[in-house]
C-alpha cells in the first residue's frame, strides 16, 4: 500500500473504467443521461456544476444542463424535476445545493425518482443504506469506500472512527463501514475526549470542516486516515482536518488535501449514472 493514497490517480482509474462501460452500453443502444440542475448564480455553485459538465463530457455521458434563474418559482423547480423523472433519456437527477431561500431543498430532494437520485440524498435512498440494501449511495462518502478498497485496507473487525456525523459524509459513512463488518464510532461536536476516541482507531475518517484540528500524536502507530475535510486558510491554501505534517510519520496510510478525497465526488457521481443507466438497459426494477 502506498503512504499517501492518490485519489486523483484512482478517480483517473476509476473514470477509464466507467468510460469502458459508456462504451459498451452506447454499442449497445443505451447512452448513460444525467440532468444538473441549478438555480441562482452562486459562483461555487456554478464552478461545481461545470465541473460535472465536463466529467460527463469526457466519460461519454450525455448531460443536460438546466441553469435556471434565482427568480424560479418552488412550482416551477418541482414541475422540472416531474418531466426529468418521466424523461427516458435521463438515468440521474443532480440538484446542485445549495438552493436559494425561497425554495424547500427537502421538498425537491424528495421529489426527485429515487430510481434517478444519483445523490443518493432522497430517504428511499438513507433507508436503503441503513437496511443494508443500498441502492445509489451519496458521492462523497462512497468515494472514501472506493479509496480504501482500491488501496487494499480491509474494515472487517476493525476500529472505525468517522469524526462528523453531517447526513451528506459523516453518517452515510458510519453506515457504509458498518456494512464492511467494522466496529464503528461516531464523534462529533459534543463528544468528550476526542483524542481519546482517536487513539483506538485503526482507521479515522475525519469529516469535520476544522483545518488541521486531529494532531499527529492523537493516532495510533500505523493508523490509515482518510481526511474528507476541505478548509481554506488565507487566500489560497487548502488544508483538510488532519494536521498532515505530524500525521504522516505515524500512519501507514493517509489521503493529502487537496488531491486526496475531493476528486472521488464527482467520479463516484458518473459511477452512480452508469450504474442507472445499466439499470435501465438491462430493464432491472429497483
Ligand atoms: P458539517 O458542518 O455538516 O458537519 C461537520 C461535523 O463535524 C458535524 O457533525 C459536527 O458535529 C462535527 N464537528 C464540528 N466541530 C467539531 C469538533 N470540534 N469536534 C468534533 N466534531 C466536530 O460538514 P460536512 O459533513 O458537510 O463536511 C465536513 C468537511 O468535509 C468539510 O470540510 C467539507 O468542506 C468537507 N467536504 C468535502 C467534500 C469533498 O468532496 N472532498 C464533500 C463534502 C464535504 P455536530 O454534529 O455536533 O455539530
Amino acid at each position: 500500500m502506498e503512504k499517501i493514497i492518490d485519489g486523483k490517480a484512482i478517480a483517473a482509474q476509476m473514470r477509464q473504467g466507467i468510460a469502458e462501460d459508456v462504451t459498451v452500453l452506447k454499442a449497445a443502444g443505451t447512452i448513460p443521461g444525467l440532468a444538473v440542475v441549478l438555480v441562482g448564480e452562486d459562483p461555487a455553485s456554478r464552478v461545481y456544476v461545470s465541473m460535472k459538465e465536463k466529467a460527463c463530457e469526457q466519460t461519454g455521458i450525455f448531460s443536460a444542463e438546466h441553469k435556471l434563474s434565482v427568480e424560479t418559482t418552488e412550482a416551477e423547480l418541482l414541475a422540472l424535476i416531474d418531466a426529468l423523472n418521466g424523461d427516458g433519456r435521463i438515468d440521474g437527477i443532480l440538484v446542485q445545493l445549495p438552493l436559494p431561500a425561497h425554495i424547500d431543498e427537502s421538498k425537491v430532494l424528495e421529489a426527485i425518482s429515487p430510481k434517478k437520485d444519483v445523490d443518493g440524498f432522497h430517504p428511499y435512498n438513507v433507508g436503503r443504506l441503513v437496511t443494508g440494501k443500498p441502492l445509489f449511495q451519496p458521492c462523497t462518502p462512497y468515494g472514501v469506500m472506493k479509496m480504501l478498497e482500491y488501496s487494499g485496507v480491509k474494515l472487517s473487525g476493525k476500529n472505525v472512527v468517522v469524526v462528523g456525523r453531517s447526513n451528506i459524509v459523516g453518517k452515510p459513512l458510519a453506515l457504509m463501514c458498518l456494512a464492511q463488518n467494522a466496529t464503528v464510532t461516531i464523534c462529533h461536536s459534543r463528544t468528550v475526549d476526542l483524542p481519546d476516541q482517536v487513539r483506538r482507531a485503526d482507521v479515522v475518517i475525519a469529516a469535520i470542516g476544522r483545518p488541521e484540528m486531529i494532531k499527529g500524536d492523537w493516532l495510533k502507530e500505523g493508523a490509515v486516515v482518510i481526511d474528507v475535510g476541505v478548509n481554506r486558510v488565507g487566500e489560497k491554501k487548502l488544508v483538510g482536518d488532519v494536521e498532515f505534517a505530524s500525521a504522516l510519520p505515524r500512519v501507514s496510510a493517509i489521503t493529502p488535501v487537496p488531491g486526496g478525497v475531493g476528486p472521488m465526488t464527482i467520479t463516484m457521481l458518473l459511477y452512480n449514472t452508469v450504474e442507472s443507466a445499466k439499470r435501465r438497459a438491462s430493464g432491472k426494477s429497483v
